[in-house]
């Protein structure tokens, strides 16, 4: 399997350059040349496997021939040592929660397999590889404790001090072996320039092997696609229910574009929906035909705050920039903040469970799409992380304290270890310029 650029214009590469490079040199995405697709037969033998057959099904059609078979499936088994339940709150409505990972979302998911990847990749050239991200909060989380221990990887995170959360400071600073997080005197967009000029200091370069592990790198798309293909084949043999709707609660539109690669596969999905909060290009863009991208507006779904959404051009180039063909698959929901505080209540009272923040931006937009389209089908809502995660929304939501699960107290409880740096480049180029080889 080889690998383009969206914008066409760099050479095709492998999955390992593809993984190790994450943005083509002419600035696209990279997406496989051909989707595979799985036979009847192939997709019989998949009904009922574990998620982790299902994963390395998958995996192994888009790294075929690079990493064998059998390191591959190891490399699966350590990625997703956790369950991926899907639970039923009503007949033919489910909530598939993807947050049993080490960080509590399902950015643990693609994190994770990036890891390895770049991990097995390294281990093949004898090399060291340095990640490098900027990070608001939750990718670099999942960053952290993806790469955690991971041999031939180390992983140095900036964030901004004083501007992420306590439980994401906690999450960003503690992992401690080969992660090393700097907290930076600044706000993101200064981590992020950092991060960027650090790309392009021939210096360094000839010093460190340098990645970013960002949301963008095609072996973080890859493994989201497992959990639609999981839900759909167990759907099926649990409940007999076939062709479900998928509510994808959207940020950078990652995760939704991933459950379009399952789609082309062969696993069989009804529809998606787009669900966003008040940030609505891609809606806009699915009723208009027009992408005008808007200014960030603050929600209370905050890592689905993108006004500019990173993935979208992958998106786009599934379906082959025709609007219409994008339309057919996908119906854009946004939801307001009073509507997902709403829903929140509404969910507590009507089955006692708990969802966090964009899960009921998921979960209320599946209500409205089925109320206008009247559609019957089996609806499945994307639960993007643990409700402990967004503790004071859902405690002034539902006036009640809400337990907080022991992978999520052990962490609040451990030391934070950040070196504290300014905004002039020359620190961060010292610190790194200081790390063995
Ligand atoms: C990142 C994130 C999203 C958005 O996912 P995209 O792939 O960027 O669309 C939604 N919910 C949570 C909790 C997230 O962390």
């Amino acid at each position: 399997m080889i690998y383009f650029s969206t914008n066409k214009s760099s050479t095709p590469v492998s999955i390992k350059k593809a993984t190790l490079e994450g943005l083509a040199p002419d600035g696209g995405l990279y997406v496989p040349s051909e989707i595979p697709v799985f036979s009847a037969p192939e997709m019989q033998l998949l009904e009922d496997g574990s998620f982790n057959n299902i994963a390395f099904a998958i995996a192994r059609k888009f790294v075929c021939g690079e990493i064998p078979p059998d390191q591959l499936s190891d490399i699966i088994d350590s990625c997703y040592p956790f369950e991926t339940p899907l639970v039923e709150l009503e007949k033919g409505t489910f909530i598939e929660e993807l947050f049993s990972g080490p960080t509590l979302a399902f950015k643990d998911y693609g994190a994770r397999f990036l890891a390895r990847l770049t991990g097995y990749f390294a281990s093949e050239d004898r090399k060291l590889i340095t990640v490098l991200v900027a990070t608001s909060g939750d990718t670099g989380s999942a960053v952290a404790y993806g790469f955690q221990g991971i041999p031939n990887t180390r992983v140095v995170l900036l964030y901004p001090s004083g501007k992420v959360s306590r439980l994401q400071e906690q999450q960003l600073t503690t992992a401690g072996g080969n992660v090393q997080a700097l907290e930076v005197q600044g706000d993101f967009d200064d981590c992020q320039r950092l991060v960027k000029q650090a790309f392009t200091d021939q210096e360094l370069k000839e010093r460190l092997t340098l990645t970013s592990a960002n949301s963008i790198n095609i072996s973080r798309l890859i493994p989201q696609s497992f959990y639609y293909a999981w839900a759909t084949l167990h759907l099926k043999a649990q409940y007999g229910l076939e062709l479900p709707v998928f509510s994808v609660p959207s940020g950078n539109y990652g995760n939704l574009t991933a459950g379009v690669l399952a789609r082309m596969m062969g696993f069989p999905i009804g529809h998606f929906i787009a669900a966003s909060n008040a940030n609505d290009s891609v809606t806009r863009y699915l009723d208009e035909g027009r992408f005008d991208p808007h200014p960030t507006i603050p929600t209370l779904s905050t890592a689905m705050d993108v006004g500019n959404p990173s993935n979208f051009a992958r998106l786009r180039h599934f379906y082959g920039n025709d609007h219409h063909a994008m339309g057919k698959d996908i119906t854009g929901i946004a939801i307001s903040d009073d509507a997902t505080v709403a829903a929140i209540r509404d969910i507590f009272r009507r089955y006692g469970y708990v969802i966090d923040p964009h899960t009921a931006v998921g979960f209320r937009a599946l209500e409205e799409y089925r109320q206008a389209s009247g559609s019957r089908s089996p609806g499945i809502v994307l639960s993007t992380a643990h409700p402990a995660k967004f503790l004071e929304v859902i405690e002034d939501a539902l006036e009640k304290e809400i337990e907080i699960p022991e992978r999520l107290s052990v962490v609040l409880e451990k030391k934070k270890q950040a070196t504290m740096i300014g905004t002039d480049y020359r620190e961060l180029a010292d610190f790194l310029k200081h790390l063995d080889r």
